[in-house]
């Protein structure tokens, strides 16, 4: 009684990790005060889509984008949208920044 099998440790060999490097943006949207103010807005609006009231993957978004001058935190440049409003509105502002238009 007693003899505890040995176990190997599993750290024989780390594999190196070949992921692409983080992107700032998403740092950003992991941070808490990012998280927080979403939080608070679907708490005083709902999670509600606000184009066209879905309740499908609300995400908050923001209006002028943070890469065009955007506030950041300001709940006055954050809208809710569902998916498919949050797509349209991604591929309008990638088109009219493709055009030079931004
Ligand atoms: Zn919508």
């Amino acid at each position: 009684m007693g003899k505890l099998t040995n176990i190997k440790p599993r750290l024989s060999s780390t594999p190196p990790r070949l992921k692409s490097p983080p992107k700032i943006v998403e740092e950003f949207y992991s941070s808490p005060e990012w998280r927080a103010l979403v939080k608070r807005i679907k708490a005083k609006r709902g999670n509600f889509c606000q184009r066209c009231g879905s309740s499908d993957r609300v995400i908050a978004d923001h209006i002028i984008e943070r890469k065009d001058g955007g506030a950041d935190l300001d709940e006055n440049n954050i809208e809710l949208l569902c998916h498919t409003h949050h797509q349209k509105k991604t591929a309008q502002a990638r088109a009219r920044r493709a055009r030079g238009q931004a």
